[in-house]
């Protein structure tokens, strides 16, 4: 018998969540609203330790709703990171609004909050302030809300975190999402936990849960004909789905161990290896080790095209959005850092179904490519 492929990511699915969207399907709940929908958003929100959760149909859609809810029109900046994945930046430029992308620290991958800060200082002072500023939690790592928090509020400018790869990542013991105005997550079927395409908008503030449960639903008023006073968005997580995500939330603290485990075990396989080193782990939190990912100074693509070969899925890390053709017109602050990652950066396959065997085959590839090209 030949090895099955092993994919970076994949979904990580049981017979309890099976079971659940059966019994959704058979309940005839099957429309963007039901019952599974309200409590996997109760389960989600008192996970993430805020008021209100919203079930939506994507992360880039809760991304979207957020920046409304922050006020962001036509004309406006904001400022995100450059590492990131283009959602982050996309749903900026849907608004009419433009990017300011900000180089990372090598610290944590993270936006760099001293650029931040200083870049919120000079535009006060010539009276540019963004209208938001996004920060992301790469790789399930928590960007350093401390210094950011301080900067945004110093400046009265509203911050979203965009964790849709950081659900159960904790920073000082506070849980991702939970962190600026509002926190967008992504069930997405490569994230930690999925629903086969999904997302949700976190917040304290019920003003913007209700606002963004209005927009997510054309905007309808609530009266018996249809009644519109702004352009809404169909938007809304079909109740099937969210039927699905209540299972994956309930093993979320399982597959977060199990990516924990393959994150130790190619560290210690590989992390002695000359030229390689693996994304730093701030001490201010805990991640929910999303990805396993590592610089290597040199042959990084030739460790990718050896595992494809043996049938393994590895990427680069995010390509910067400074360096992307369609943001080529955008202003960024710094961008060595957020270049280099994209240059030396290696994301290895981290399932939470990957087996002890699957794990031995990656690094085995991984280490015999390197001695070679040593
Ligand atoms: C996946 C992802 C998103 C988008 O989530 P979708 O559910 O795929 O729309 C946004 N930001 C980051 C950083 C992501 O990794």
């Amino acid at each position: 018998m030949t090895d099955a492929r092993i994919f970076l990511s994949p979904p990580d699915v049981s017979d309890l969540e099976r079971k659940l969207l059966l019994k959704a399907f058979d309940s005839n709940w099957v429309a963007p609203v039901g019952p599974d929908l309200d409590a996997f958003e109760d389960q989600v929100a008192e996970l993430v330790g805020v008021r209100h959760a919203v079930a939506l149909s994507s992360g880039t859609a809760a991304l979207h709703l957020a920046l409304i809810a922050a006020g962001v029109r036509r004309g406006d900046t904001v400022l995100v990171p450059s590492f990131t994945f283009a959602a982050s930046a996309n749903a900026v430029m849907y608004l009419g609004a433009r990017p300011v992308f900000v180089d990372s620290t090598p610290d944590s991958w993270n936006v760099d909050p001293d650029l931040i800060a200083d870049e919120l200082a000079s535009r006060a002072e010539r009276g540019q302030l963004p209208r938001a500023v996004i920060a992301v939690d790469m790789y399930g790592q928590c960007a350093d809300y401390e210094p950011l928090l301080t900067a945004c509020d110093r400046y009265g400018v509203p911050l979203i975190e965009d964790s849709a790869e950081a659900l159960g990542a904790t920073y000082q013991g506070r849980a991702a999402g939970s962190f600026g105005l509002a926190g967008v997550l992504s069930f997405n079927g490569n994230k930690i936990i999925t629903t086969g395409g999904g997302g949700m908008l976190v917040t304290d503030d019920g003003r913007i849960a209700k606002q963004a449960r209005h927009l997510a639903t054309q905007a309808r008023e609530p009266v018996a004909h249809y009644e519109h006073r702004s352009v809404g968005y169909n938007y809304r997580l079909s109740n099937l789905l969210a039927a699905v995500g209540r299972g994956q939330v309930q093993r979320l603290e399982q597959m977060i161990a199990a990516r924990r485990e393959t994150f130790e075990f190619y560290r210690q396989a590989l992390g002695d290896l000359p030229g390689m080193t693996f994304m730093p782990i701030a001490d201010y939190g805990t991640p929910n080790y999303w990805l396993t990912c590592l610089l290597v100074d040199e042959g990084r693509d030739r460790i990718i095209a050896e595992l494809a070969r043996h049938d393994i899925e590895a990427r680069p890390a995010w390509k910067p959005m400074h360096l992307q053709p369609v943001f080529q017109d955008c202003v960024m602050r710094g961008g060595d850092v957020s270049a280099d990652l994209f240059h030396r950066g290696l994301c290895l396959p981290s399932g939470s179904a990957l087996t002890a065997r699957d794990r031995e085959r990656v690094a085995d590839v991984v280490r015999s490519t390197s001695k070679r090209g040593g």
